[in-house]
Protein backbone atom coordinates (compact mmCIF):
# COMPACT_ATOMS: atom_id res chain seq x y z
CA UNK A 1 0.00 0.00 0.00
CA UNK A 2 1.57 3.31 -0.69
CA UNK A 3 0.15 7.06 -0.02
CA UNK A 4 0.61 8.91 -3.22
CA UNK A 5 -2.38 9.86 -5.44
CA UNK A 6 -5.72 8.57 -4.78
CA UNK A 7 -6.64 5.18 -6.73
CA UNK A 8 -9.33 2.23 -6.88
CA UNK A 9 -7.28 0.57 -4.29
CA UNK A 10 -6.55 1.95 -0.62
CA UNK A 11 -3.70 3.31 0.26
CA UNK A 12 -2.78 3.83 4.46
CA UNK A 13 -3.43 7.49 4.21
CA UNK A 14 -6.84 6.81 2.91
CA UNK A 15 -7.30 4.74 5.99
CA UNK A 16 -6.28 7.04 8.35
CA UNK A 17 -8.09 10.12 6.30
CA UNK A 18 -10.93 9.12 4.67
CA UNK A 19 -12.25 6.08 5.92
CA UNK A 20 -10.90 6.22 9.95
CA UNK A 21 -14.19 4.69 11.38
CA UNK A 22 -14.53 1.88 9.22
CA UNK A 23 -10.31 1.17 9.25
CA UNK A 24 -9.43 -1.55 12.08
CA UNK A 25 -7.72 0.11 15.15
CA UNK A 26 -5.64 -3.13 16.05
CA UNK A 27 -5.27 -6.08 14.18
CA UNK A 28 -7.80 -8.20 16.27
CA UNK A 29 -10.36 -4.83 16.42
CA UNK A 30 -14.03 -6.73 15.19
CA UNK A 31 -17.31 -5.31 15.45
CA UNK A 32 -20.47 -6.87 16.42
CA UNK A 33 -23.77 -6.22 15.28
CA UNK A 34 -26.43 -7.63 17.13
CA UNK A 35 -29.83 -7.71 15.59
CA UNK A 36 -32.86 -8.81 17.98
CA UNK A 37 -31.54 -12.51 19.34
CA UNK A 38 -28.82 -12.99 16.44
CA UNK A 39 -25.75 -11.22 15.54
CA UNK A 40 -23.04 -10.62 12.61
CA UNK A 41 -19.50 -11.05 13.40
CA UNK A 42 -19.83 -13.13 15.88
CA UNK A 43 -19.83 -16.88 16.21
CA UNK A 44 -22.85 -17.25 14.28
CA UNK A 45 -23.51 -17.12 10.47
CA UNK A 46 -27.13 -15.67 10.13
CA UNK A 47 -28.49 -16.54 7.32
CA UNK A 48 -31.40 -14.36 6.01
CA UNK A 49 -33.48 -16.08 3.17
CA UNK A 50 -36.42 -15.80 1.49
CA UNK A 51 -37.98 -14.51 -2.45
CA UNK A 52 -36.37 -11.97 -4.44
CA UNK A 53 -39.90 -10.33 -3.54
CA UNK A 54 -42.70 -10.49 -1.18
CA UNK A 55 -45.11 -11.49 -3.96
CA UNK A 56 -48.54 -12.55 -1.45
CA UNK A 57 -48.83 -12.30 2.27
CA UNK A 58 -49.49 -16.37 1.78
CA UNK A 59 -45.82 -16.78 -0.03
CA UNK A 60 -44.25 -14.80 3.05
CA UNK A 61 -46.08 -16.44 5.54
CA UNK A 62 -45.12 -19.83 4.04
CA UNK A 63 -41.70 -18.90 3.66
CA UNK A 64 -41.14 -17.85 7.35
CA UNK A 65 -43.17 -21.04 8.18
CA UNK A 66 -40.32 -23.42 6.40
CA UNK A 67 -37.42 -21.45 7.87
CA UNK A 68 -38.97 -21.58 11.50
CA UNK A 69 -39.47 -25.41 10.89
CA UNK A 70 -35.64 -25.45 10.40
CA UNK A 71 -35.24 -23.02 13.69
CA UNK A 72 -33.98 -20.19 11.26
CA UNK A 73 -33.60 -17.03 12.33
CA UNK A 74 -33.28 -14.51 9.55
CA UNK A 75 -35.79 -13.78 6.04
CA UNK A 76 -35.43 -11.77 3.27
CA UNK A 77 -37.55 -10.35 1.09
CA UNK A 78 -38.48 -6.90 -1.37
CA UNK A 79 -41.23 -4.35 -1.19
CA UNK A 80 -39.49 -2.06 -3.16
CA UNK A 81 -37.65 -3.83 -6.02
CA UNK A 82 -35.03 -1.72 -8.25
CA UNK A 83 -35.84 -3.38 -11.28
CA UNK A 84 -33.75 -2.74 -14.55
CA UNK A 85 -36.67 -2.14 -16.73
CA UNK A 86 -39.59 0.02 -15.85
CA UNK A 87 -42.48 -2.28 -17.51
CA UNK A 88 -44.44 -4.37 -15.02
CA UNK A 89 -46.97 -6.53 -15.52
CA UNK A 90 -49.51 -9.51 -13.39
CA UNK A 91 -45.81 -11.54 -13.29
CA UNK A 92 -43.54 -9.16 -13.18
CA UNK A 93 -43.94 -6.39 -10.01
CA UNK A 94 -42.96 -5.77 -6.35
CA UNK A 95 -46.05 -4.71 -3.82
CA UNK A 96 -44.95 -2.09 -2.23
CA UNK A 97 -46.31 -0.42 1.13
CA UNK A 98 -48.34 -3.62 1.24
CA UNK A 99 -45.66 -5.94 1.41
CA UNK A 100 -44.23 -4.05 4.13
CA UNK A 101 -47.57 -5.42 6.03
CA UNK A 102 -47.04 -8.80 4.88
CA UNK A 103 -43.65 -9.02 6.11
CA UNK A 104 -44.31 -8.04 9.27
CA UNK A 105 -47.03 -10.70 10.00
CA UNK A 106 -44.59 -13.40 8.63
CA UNK A 107 -41.92 -12.00 10.98
CA UNK A 108 -43.75 -11.71 14.30
CA UNK A 109 -45.54 -15.31 13.60
CA UNK A 110 -42.41 -16.89 12.87
CA UNK A 111 -39.95 -14.63 15.67
CA UNK A 112 -37.67 -13.80 12.53
CA UNK A 113 -35.36 -10.53 12.07
CA UNK A 114 -36.25 -9.35 8.74
CA UNK A 115 -34.44 -7.15 5.92
CA UNK A 116 -36.16 -5.22 3.34
CA UNK A 117 -34.98 -2.68 0.68
CA UNK A 118 -35.27 0.67 0.80
CA UNK A 119 -35.98 2.91 -1.89
CA UNK A 120 -37.18 6.24 -1.86
CA UNK A 121 -36.78 8.10 1.97
CA UNK A 122 -40.44 8.61 1.69
CA UNK A 123 -41.18 4.83 2.83
CA UNK A 124 -38.50 4.99 5.84
CA UNK A 125 -40.96 5.59 8.52
CA UNK A 126 -42.99 3.05 7.76
CA UNK A 127 -40.01 0.25 6.82
CA UNK A 128 -38.45 1.09 10.10
CA UNK A 129 -41.77 -0.53 11.61
CA UNK A 130 -41.83 -3.51 9.55
CA UNK A 131 -38.20 -4.61 9.58
CA UNK A 132 -35.22 -5.08 11.62
CA UNK A 133 -32.13 -4.23 8.86
CA UNK A 134 -32.60 -1.86 6.57
CA UNK A 135 -31.42 -2.83 3.06
CA UNK A 136 -29.41 -0.61 0.87
CA UNK A 137 -29.31 -2.05 -2.51
CA UNK A 138 -26.38 -1.90 -5.06
CA UNK A 139 -27.71 0.42 -6.96
CA UNK A 140 -28.12 3.32 -4.06
CA UNK A 141 -24.70 2.00 -2.27
CA UNK A 142 -23.71 5.59 -3.21
CA UNK A 143 -26.71 7.33 -2.80
CA UNK A 144 -25.34 9.84 -0.21
CA UNK A 145 -28.89 11.09 1.47
CA UNK A 146 -30.57 7.94 1.63
CA UNK A 147 -27.52 6.34 3.46
CA UNK A 148 -27.45 9.48 5.44
CA UNK A 149 -31.24 9.52 6.54
CA UNK A 150 -31.01 5.91 6.88
CA UNK A 151 -27.86 6.29 9.65
CA UNK A 152 -30.17 8.57 11.69
CA UNK A 153 -32.73 5.92 12.29
CA UNK A 154 -30.16 3.79 14.40
CA UNK A 155 -31.31 1.27 12.96
CA UNK A 156 -28.89 -1.87 11.62
CA UNK A 157 -28.17 -1.23 8.42
CA UNK A 158 -27.00 -4.13 5.49
CA UNK A 159 -25.31 -2.21 2.68
CA UNK A 160 -24.89 -4.00 -0.62
CA UNK A 161 -22.11 -3.05 -2.43
CA UNK A 162 -22.30 -1.76 -6.23
CA UNK A 163 -21.44 -4.58 -9.22
CA UNK A 164 -18.87 -1.50 -10.47
CA UNK A 165 -17.83 -0.47 -7.00
CA UNK A 166 -14.18 -0.94 -5.85
CA UNK A 167 -13.05 -1.75 -2.02
CA UNK A 168 -12.52 1.82 -1.87
CA UNK A 169 -15.44 3.47 -3.05
CA UNK A 170 -17.75 0.44 -0.94
CA UNK A 171 -15.98 1.62 2.20
CA UNK A 172 -16.34 5.11 1.63
CA UNK A 173 -20.00 4.26 1.60
CA UNK A 174 -20.43 3.08 4.57
CA UNK A 175 -18.17 5.76 6.32
CA UNK A 176 -20.95 8.33 6.03
CA UNK A 177 -23.20 5.62 7.96
CA UNK A 178 -20.89 5.36 10.59
CA UNK A 179 -19.83 9.05 10.14
CA UNK A 180 -23.72 9.80 11.64
CA UNK A 181 -22.93 7.44 14.86
CA UNK A 182 -24.75 4.80 13.61
CA UNK A 183 -21.96 1.95 14.23
CA UNK A 184 -24.48 -1.18 13.38
CA UNK A 185 -23.07 -1.36 9.18
CA UNK A 186 -22.89 -4.92 7.85
CA UNK A 187 -21.15 -5.14 4.29
CA UNK A 188 -23.00 -7.09 1.32
CA UNK A 189 -21.18 -8.09 -0.94
CA UNK A 190 -23.87 -9.26 -3.86
CA UNK A 191 -21.09 -10.01 -7.07
CA UNK A 192 -19.38 -7.38 -9.21
CA UNK A 193 -19.43 -6.83 -13.31
CA UNK A 194 -16.94 -9.08 -15.10
CA UNK A 195 -15.86 -9.40 -18.63
CA UNK A 196 -16.60 -13.28 -17.90
CA UNK A 197 -19.06 -14.86 -16.25
CA UNK A 198 -19.44 -18.60 -17.61
CA UNK A 199 -22.95 -18.08 -18.71
CA UNK A 200 -24.35 -16.23 -20.53
CA UNK A 201 -27.19 -15.05 -18.34
CA UNK A 202 -25.03 -14.49 -15.54
CA UNK A 203 -24.62 -11.18 -15.02
CA UNK A 204 -21.68 -11.31 -12.59
CA UNK A 205 -19.18 -12.79 -10.62
CA UNK A 206 -18.97 -13.31 -6.94
CA UNK A 207 -15.97 -11.61 -5.40
CA UNK A 208 -15.03 -13.97 -2.84
CA UNK A 209 -11.51 -12.46 -2.46
CA UNK A 210 -13.45 -8.96 -1.14
CA UNK A 211 -14.08 -10.87 1.83
CA UNK A 212 -10.95 -11.55 3.25
CA UNK A 213 -10.30 -8.24 1.96
CA UNK A 214 -12.78 -6.84 3.98
CA UNK A 215 -11.79 -8.28 6.91
CA UNK A 216 -7.69 -7.16 6.74
CA UNK A 217 -9.21 -3.36 6.79
CA UNK A 218 -12.44 -3.00 8.27
CA UNK A 219 -13.81 -4.80 11.69
CA UNK A 220 -17.36 -4.46 10.09
CA UNK A 221 -19.20 -7.56 9.16
CA UNK A 222 -19.44 -9.00 5.85
CA UNK A 223 -22.25 -11.18 3.95
CA UNK A 224 -22.26 -12.85 0.61
CA UNK A 225 -25.45 -12.73 -1.95
CA UNK A 226 -24.69 -16.13 -3.86
CA UNK A 227 -28.34 -15.87 -5.51
CA UNK A 228 -27.71 -12.21 -7.05
CA UNK A 229 -24.29 -12.78 -7.80
CA UNK A 230 -25.07 -16.42 -9.84
CA UNK A 231 -28.16 -15.21 -10.92
CA UNK A 232 -28.25 -19.01 -11.40
CA UNK A 233 -29.65 -22.18 -8.46
CA UNK A 234 -27.55 -24.37 -9.74
CA UNK A 235 -24.47 -22.46 -8.72
CA UNK A 236 -25.80 -20.98 -5.08
CA UNK A 237 -25.00 -24.25 -3.27
CA UNK A 238 -21.06 -24.18 -3.92
CA UNK A 239 -21.11 -20.04 -3.92
CA UNK A 240 -22.71 -20.43 -0.38
CA UNK A 241 -20.11 -23.07 0.90
CA UNK A 242 -17.31 -21.10 -0.38
CA UNK A 243 -18.98 -17.80 1.02
CA UNK A 244 -18.86 -19.44 4.79
CA UNK A 245 -15.26 -20.87 4.17
CA UNK A 246 -13.93 -18.11 3.09
CA UNK A 247 -14.89 -16.08 6.53
CA UNK A 248 -18.05 -14.72 5.64
CA UNK A 249 -20.29 -13.39 8.39
CA UNK A 250 -23.12 -14.31 7.24
CA UNK A 251 -25.67 -15.01 4.07
CA UNK A 252 -28.38 -13.56 2.41
CA UNK A 253 -30.15 -16.10 0.01
CA UNK A 254 -33.10 -16.57 -2.16
CA UNK A 255 -35.57 -19.28 -1.55
CA UNK A 256 -39.13 -19.92 -2.96
CA UNK A 257 -41.34 -22.64 -3.30
CA UNK A 258 -42.07 -22.71 -6.79
CA UNK A 259 -38.74 -20.86 -8.48
CA UNK A 260 -39.74 -20.87 -11.82
CA UNK A 261 -42.67 -19.19 -10.85
CA UNK A 262 -41.21 -16.26 -9.16
CA UNK A 263 -42.07 -12.94 -9.83
CA UNK A 264 -38.86 -11.62 -10.47
CA UNK A 265 -35.28 -13.42 -11.21
CA UNK A 266 -36.73 -17.35 -11.69
CA UNK A 267 -33.70 -18.95 -12.45
CA UNK A 268 -31.70 -17.58 -9.33
CA UNK A 269 -33.91 -19.03 -6.31
CA UNK A 270 -33.29 -22.59 -4.85
CA UNK A 271 -36.77 -24.76 -4.17
CA UNK A 272 -37.45 -25.33 -0.57
CA UNK A 273 -35.75 -29.02 -0.97
CA UNK A 274 -32.47 -27.67 -2.13
CA UNK A 275 -32.36 -24.93 0.89
CA UNK A 276 -32.65 -27.25 3.14
CA UNK A 277 -29.81 -29.77 1.67
CA UNK A 278 -28.04 -26.50 1.54
CA UNK A 279 -28.15 -25.52 5.36
CA UNK A 280 -27.26 -29.10 6.20
CA UNK A 281 -24.31 -28.64 4.26
CA UNK A 282 -23.48 -25.41 5.32
CA UNK A 283 -23.77 -26.82 9.40
CA UNK A 284 -20.95 -28.68 8.07
CA UNK A 285 -18.65 -26.17 6.69
CA UNK A 286 -19.41 -23.67 9.75
CA UNK A 287 -18.41 -26.38 12.31
CA UNK A 288 -14.66 -26.63 10.23
CA UNK A 289 -14.41 -22.97 11.19
CA UNK A 290 -15.62 -23.03 14.29
CA UNK A 291 -19.14 -20.57 13.40
CA UNK A 292 -22.55 -21.74 13.92
CA UNK A 293 -25.39 -20.88 11.45
CA UNK A 294 -28.99 -19.50 12.71
C1 LIG B 1 -32.00 -7.78 -3.63
O1 LIG B 1 -31.27 -8.30 -2.78
O2 LIG B 1 -33.22 -7.93 -3.66
C2 LIG B 1 -31.39 -6.93 -4.68
C3 LIG B 1 -32.14 -6.20 -5.49
O3 LIG B 1 -30.06 -7.00 -4.76
P1 LIG B 1 -28.99 -6.03 -5.41
O4 LIG B 1 -29.27 -4.66 -4.88
O5 LIG B 1 -27.69 -6.59 -4.95
O6 LIG B 1 -29.18 -6.13 -6.91
MN1 LIG C 1 -32.47 -9.08 -8.58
Amino acid sequence: MQNKAPGKDLSLEDLREKIPLCAKKTPNHKSIVKVKDISFGGKEIPFLSGPNTIESPKLIMSIGKMLKSLKLKGMRGGAFKPLTFPYRSKKYFEPGVEGLDWLKQSKNKNNLVVTTEIMELKYLDKLCSSTDIIQIGSRNMQNYPLLTECAKTSMPIMLKRHYGSSLRDWLGAAEYILAEGNKKVILCERGVSVPHTHRATSRFLLDLQVIPAVKEITHLPIISDPSHATFWAPWVESMTLASIASGCDGILIEVHPDPKNAAVDPLQPLNFKQFKQLIKKSKKIAKCMDRKIV
